[in-house]
This record gives C-alpha cells, sequence and structure tokens, in this order.
C-alpha cells in the first residue's frame, strides 16, 4: 500500500530513467532534506548517499556558503542572460576561474545548462569548426560502446548504451561506437592490461581507417566511464588511443561531466587518466548540483573559426535561455572556491587509498567478479560464478535487488548495467563514514546472496 505522497507521485509524474511499468508497484523514495552526506525521507529516516545524487553533490548536502551564495545572486538580479553581448559578472568570474583550472589549453568558456548541453554543443560545434575550416567531409564522431554522454537526439547517439537507442531510433547517421575499455569484460584469456589497451588503439584505427579518416571529426570519451558501469579503463589506454587520434587529426572531448572538479584525486579525470584532450566538456560538481550548469572549454583555434563564422554569416546562432544563468554562476564561483580553500580536492586524493581499499576488499564476496575504481568512485560488479565470470540473467535483476537492499540498509547507491554497482558518495565524506558505507554495502550484498539461494 503507497503511502498518500507516494500515491500521488505515482499518478502525476514520469521519472526519469525508471522502470515506469513496475514503479507503479514500488512507488517512489520521496526525499526531503539532506545533511552533510545524509538525505532523509519523509519518514525522517536517514540514508548515506553513496551517489552525491546523480556523481554531483560534492559538497554534500547542507552547504549554508552556497545558499548564501545563490540568495545574495537571486534578490540582487535573479536572471540576465548572455545574448547579444549582454553579460554579467557571475559569468565572467567563472569564466576567468574556469580558464585557469582547465587542464588543456583554454580561450574562452561556453555555458550552457547541463552536460547533454554541453556535449550537444561540442557535437555542433566540431560540424560548424570543419565547416569553417573548409572541410564539410569531416564530421563522424567516435565514442565508446557503455559510454555515457546524455540524452539529446546527437547525445543520445554519442551515448553507447542499447537503452538509450532501442525503439528512440537512434543513434542518427554518422554516430559509431568503439569497444568500451573495460579489461574485465572484453579482454582475451591471460592479456595484460597494456596488451588490452594496445589491441583496443588498434582496432580503433582500423574503424578510422574503414571510414575514411577525411570524414572522422572526434572522439569523445568519458576519463572513468559512469553511467556505463563505472569503469575505470585500462593501464595505458589514454596515451594509446591519443597517439592514434593524433594521426588522423581527430578532435578529442573529454566528458568530464563526472570527474571534473574533484572525483578522481585531481581537478579532472583527464589529469588523472593521462589524457590530453583539446577540449572539455564540464557539469554535475561545478556547482555541487546545487544549481544546472554545464559548460565547455574552447581553445583558441576553435575560437578562431568561430570568428570567421561570425563574420561570415553575421552571428554565432547558438545558445539556450538559461546558458550561464547568473544564480547558477554564483554558486558555481562559491562551489570552487570552497573546493580551493578547503583542499577539497587535495583531500579526495588523501582519502582515496581508504576508500579504494575498501572497495577492492569487497572483491572478495562471494558474489563480486570486479571491484574497481580511483579516488572517490568505484564500480562493482554481481556474477554467479566468479572463476568464469557468468552474469545472472538479467530478468532476475540482481543488481537492482542488492540496491534495494542497500536502500533498506540505510545507503544510497546505483545500479547500472550488466549488474553493476556504481559507488560515488560526496567528496566530503570523512573516512568513519567510508567504513558505514561499505559495511552497509556489504550487509547488501550478504541479503542479496541468501535471496539468490
Ligand atoms: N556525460 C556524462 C559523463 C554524464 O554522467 C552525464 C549525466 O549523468 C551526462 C553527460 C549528461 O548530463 P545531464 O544529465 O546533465 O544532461
Amino acid at each position: 500500500m503507497l503511502s498518500n505522497i507516494a500515491a500521488r507521485d505515482v499518478e502525476t509524474l514520469v521519472h526519469p530513467y525508471t522502470n515506469l511499468a513496475t514503479f507503479r508497484e514500488t512507488g517512489p523514495l520521496v526525499l526531503e532534506r539532506g545533511h552533510g552526506v545524509w538525505v532523509y525521507d519523509t519518514d525522517g529516516r536517514p540514508y548515506l548517499e553513496g551517489m552525491a545524487g546523480l556523481w554531483c553533490t560534492a559538497l554534500g548536502y547542507s552547504n549554508e556558503e552556497l545558499v548564501e551564495a545563490a540568495t545574495e545572486q537571486m534578490s540582487r538580479l535573479p536572471f540576465t542572460h548572455l545574448f547579444s553581448g549582454r553579460s554579467h559578472d557571475p559569468a565572467i568570474e567563472l569564466a576567468e576561474t574556469l580558464k585557469e583550472l582547465m587542464p588543456v589549453p583554454t580561450s574562452k568558456i561556453f555555458f550552457t545548462s547541463s552536460g547533454s548541453e554541453a556535449n550537444d554543443t561540442q557535437v555542433k560545434l566540431i560540424w560548424y569548426m570543419n565547416n569553417a575550416l573548409g572541410r564539410p567531409r569531416k564530421k563522424k564522431i567516435l565514442s565508446h560502446r557503455k559510454g555515457y554522454h546524455g540524452v539529446t537526439v546527437a547525445t543520445a547517439s554519442l551515448t553507447g548504451l542499447a537503452a538509450n537507442h532501442a525503439d528512440w531510433d537512434l543513434p542518427i547517421p554518422g554516430f559509431h561506437h568503439v569497444a568500451c575499455p573495460h579489461h574485465y569484460r572484453g579482454a582475451e584469456a591471460g592479456e595484460t592490461e597494456e596488451a588490452f589497451s594496445q589491441r583496443l588503439a588498434d582496432a580503433l584505427e582500423a574503424q578510422i581507417l574503414a571510414e575514411d579518416p577525411d570524414t572522422v571529426a572526434a572522439f569523445f570519451a568519458e576519463p572513468v566511464m559512469g553511467a556505463g558501469g563505472a569503469i575505470l579503463p585500462p593501464a595505458d589506454y589514454f596515451a594509446k588511443v591519443q597517439a592514434v587520434l593524433d594521426r588522423y587529426d581527430i578532435r578529442f572531448v573529454a566528458d568530464e561531466i563526472i570527474c571534473g572538479f574533484g572525483r578522481t584525486g585531481n581537478w579532472f579525470g583527464s589529469q588523472s587518466l593521462g589524457m590530453r584532450p583539446a577540449t572539455i566538456s564540464f557539469a554535475k560538481a561545478v556547482t555541487s548540483g546545487y544549481l544546472p550548469l554545464g559548460g565547455i572549454s574552447i581553445d583558441e583555434p576553435l575560437y578562431r573559426a568561430m570568428l570567421d563564422e561570425s563574420a561570415k554569416l553575421g552571428g554565432f546562432g547558438h545558445g539556450t535561455t538559461y546558458s550561464g544563468h547568473p544564480v547558477a554562476c554564483a554558486v558555481a564561483n562559491k562551489t570552487i572556491e570552497i573546493y580551493k580553500r578547503d583542499r577539497i580536492i587535495a583531500r579526495v586524493a588523501e582519502k582515496a587509498p581508504h576508500f579504494q581499499a575498501r572497495l577492492t576488499a569487497l572483491g572478495d564476496h562471494p558474489l563480486i567478479g570486479e571491484a574497481r575504481g580511483i579516488g572517490l568512485i568505484g564500480g562493482i560488479e554481481i556474477v554467479a560464478d566468479k572463476a568464469s565470470k557468468r552474469q545472472y540473467d538479467p530478468k532476475a535483476a540482481v543488481a537492482a535487488r542488492c540496491v534495494a537492499f542497500a536502500q533498506a540498509e540505510g545507503l544510497i547507491v546505483r545500479f547500472l548495467t550488466g549488474d553493476r554497482i556504481a559507488v560515488c558518495p560526496p567528496l566530503i565524506i570523512e573516512p568513519d563514514e567510508i567504513d558505514t558505507l561499505f559495511e552497509r554495502l556489504t550487509r547488501a550484498l550478504d541479503r542479496t546472496a541468501a535471496w539468490i539461494k
């Protein structure tokens, strides 16, 4: 029997990424408030937020400074836009700060409201740039199977997950996927991580040659693949891929929407994973998830091409009402100030060994085939048989069941495709809370094992 508020929800809301059929029976988990790494439901039950919301609430749930920054901007100038040369100081300050922080040569910043819009803008600008450069055939875009880059028509096409393609008439033409860099699942028996990386880089090159390098414009990759399974790439992967991309003048876009702003123990995942992208997409932790904001870095060659197009066409025909919303920018400025002042990112690096030790110890659990991560992010994979890596029938939805047990234990984690579970807590999590997280997750796994029997 659903509570009153749950019944109202079921009758009125369509939830993103939810099994709309089973949801009618289970109903929602309605959260009411949060404090630190904890969130509370309408009955006052606490849950350790082991996913930082959706990989975003880096500073936890009760940061008064962020609330004050929003309130102050809200009362001073709640809205103005950046169209037609209009501007405001929070956006200028944020662009200056980001230009300095970016680990890639950056001339300008373009703001969006979400990660999908950021990657969508990347795709459009790649096409626009190659038209400006007089190479209109160079338009195809590559990305990983199981990569996640958003849900707009172009970014769902970039995304390499069946749920985003089946019956959506996607991907649209011109979007191609390459093998997922997941050693645990993709490597041959006895193949080292380095050898696996080399094999995938060779396959990438073969695919580029088969498509015709003059038609391949860009390659998108997440440093750590998030929604596709919280998958850490194998050793040397990006160095080997980079060499291929450089050979054929293919633009490398790092989707840092999860990894940006400290998640891997550096400001950007590109720094932790040895990537040298031309541009970075960011969102989520730039405001600690408190308000919607995303964006991309623009390098000088791209900016030059945009200038030329503006001169030729009489303007730059792209932007959304809320690109660089002043309240979101004010919150982002305060968020980054706190990251710097409170050494949040250095502290992630300090806490990471403890987090990763607890994570990899889950690999000893009878149900877990792989447990791997970096910084304060990790993925575990439930298997029916460790030796053969055999999986349970997807219909049994074992990882979903484990996540439900975790919720009953007062822990929020997320199940992903392939019976994987992601862990990605707020960056402010303390060592004793890391212990609580893994104790609860272990209990959830034990309950799952008992349920299977
Ligand atoms: N790229 C990555 C790596 C993501 O994890 C996400 C969202 O989870 C997106 C893009 C899309 O961002 P949004 O949901 O804000 O559109």
